[in-house]
């Protein structure tokens, strides 16, 4: 993969995408002495916000500018960052270093940033505009609908378990409400991220509130108000769709740019196959430490480092004289909140096929309310690939650095 070989002072770096690789992107190139012009274009209408609340507080969070804004007034354009939000990116002109907007207009860069994020996975034949949680319009979308009626949430996932956490717990919703469920094809909760006794945790912290929790559940048809599993069962209420997001690969596809299902394929430095051009955040498929295969994280922490990494990695292209770059993790690090527990997962714990489990089943112990808190440590065969931690707040990160120490430097296997 190539760099951009031009450092003149006075270079532009296009950043598509107000999320926070984006921006993060966009803070570090400046904080780092880059004196070009900086430029991040934005779909969605408000300027770069905390997406990680949005399903913590679906009803009764303050999702206002206020609260969830990630920058003060004033911030971008003390740093001569220009944050153009109401505005699409249609096209990329690998050839001209030139983007499109959707009004035609065009754009010319040095280096381009596509962080554009994805979204959320529709439901197969469900109606296009069934509830789903990526965006503030959806949460605006989310509050006309869901009244004190019963609620079914698809996707015993993250995001959707939640969304249970966040109904269950709503005050708006107090006196007589409606059934919570939560449907799961898979047979546990978090079936991909977490071993069996998380799960199982998980599980118990929901159904104490009363959510319903269905796995193996076979959804044949839904439409807004109903879901029809395969045994013919019909779950009535309003309905949200949480079975993951799809990365927006759309710029990078008619770019010609190497894009695998993961999303846009990118180096360990997040330069695309394209010169010029880096991808960063949910997007972005570094190759995974263990396998190589190209790999997509959906972790705030990982969307941000890789906003720092790009940044180095243009100033470097750039032949910017910056101080020695800041090792980035290449170890995922996920959170969680329901309830008032805290759930992080780190590194790929569904590689293991070896869990050792610190359990304290009775005393309530670090953050989590409800007498539960564990960590396990998941291994393949004698390494350590992974760990999830419930109930103490303060142990992925440790975890985290104990997974990273255990890998080849960059470039070592090679
Ligand atoms: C509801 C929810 C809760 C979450 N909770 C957690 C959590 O608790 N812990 C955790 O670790 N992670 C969580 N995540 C994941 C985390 O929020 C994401 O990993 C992170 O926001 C990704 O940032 P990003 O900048 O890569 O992409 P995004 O935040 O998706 O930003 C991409 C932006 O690019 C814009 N865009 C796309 N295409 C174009 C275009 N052509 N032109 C202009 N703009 C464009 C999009 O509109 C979007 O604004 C959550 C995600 C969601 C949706």
């Amino acid at each position: 993969m190539n760099s951009v070989p031009d450092g003149r002072p006075g270079s532009s770096v296009v950043i598509v995408g107000t999320g926070v690789a984006g921006i993060t992107g966009a803070e570090t190139l400046r904080a780092n002495g880059f004196d070009g012009s900086i430029t991040v274009f934005g779909e969605e209408p408000h300027l770069p916000y905390r997406r990680t609340a949005l399903s913590k507080g679906i009803l009764d969070g303050d999702v206002s500018d206020a609260k969830i804004t990630l920058r003060p007034p004033g911030y971008w354009d003390e740093r001569g960052i220009r944050i153009v939000p109401s505005v699409r990116v249609t096209g990329v002109d690998a050839a001209s270093r030139t983007v499109e907007l959707a009004d035609g207009s065009v754009v010319g860069y040095d280096a381009l940033v596509l962080a554009t994020g994805g979204t959320a996975r529709h439901l197969p034949g469900a109606p296009s505009d069934l509830l789903s949680l990526r965006t503030r319009h959806d949460i605006d979308r989310a509050r006309a609908r869901i009244d004190s009626g019963p609620v079914v949430i698809v996707g015993g996932g993250l995001i959707g378990l939640e969304i249970a956490a966040a109904v269950a717990s709503s005050e708006q919703r107090a006196g007589p409400t409606g059934q919570i469920t939560v449907l799961e094809a898979a047979g546990s909760l978090l079936s991909r991220v977490v071993p069996d006794t998380v799960a199982e945790a998980v599980a118990t912290l929901h159904r104490d509130r009363g959510v319903q929790i269905v796995t193996d559940a076979r959804i044949t048809a839904a439409d807004a108000g109903e879901v029809t599993l395969s045994d013919g069962t019909r779950v009535t209420g309003t309905v949200i769709g949480a079975i993951g997001m799809q990365p927006d690969t759309a710029l990078a596809d008619a770019a010609g740019l190497r894009v695998s299902p993961a999303g846009i394929v990118v180096d360990e430095a997040l330069r695309t196959s394209t010169p010029g051009i880096y991808a960063a955040g949910d997007v972005a498929a570094r190759p995974h430490p263990l396998t190589g295969e190209p790999m997509r994280a959906e972790q705030w922490l990982t969307a941000t480092e890789h906003g720092k990494l790009v940044a180095m990695t243009i100033a470097a292209d750039l032949g910017l004289a910056t101080g020695p770059s800041t090792p980035i993790p290449r170890v995922p690090l996920a959170w969680s909140m329901q309830y008032s527990s805290n759930i992080q997962m780190v590194g790929w714990p569904a590689m293991a096929n070896r869990f050792d489990m610190d359990v304290d089943a009775s005393t309530g112990s670090g953050t989590c309310a409800d007498g539960f808190a564990a960590t396990v440590r998941c291994f393949d065969d004698d390494r350590l690939v992974g760990a999830v931690c419930m109930g103490r707040g303060g142990a992925g990160r440790a975890l985290r650095t104990e997974i990273e120490d255990t890998l080849e430097p960059v470039g070592a296997a090679g």
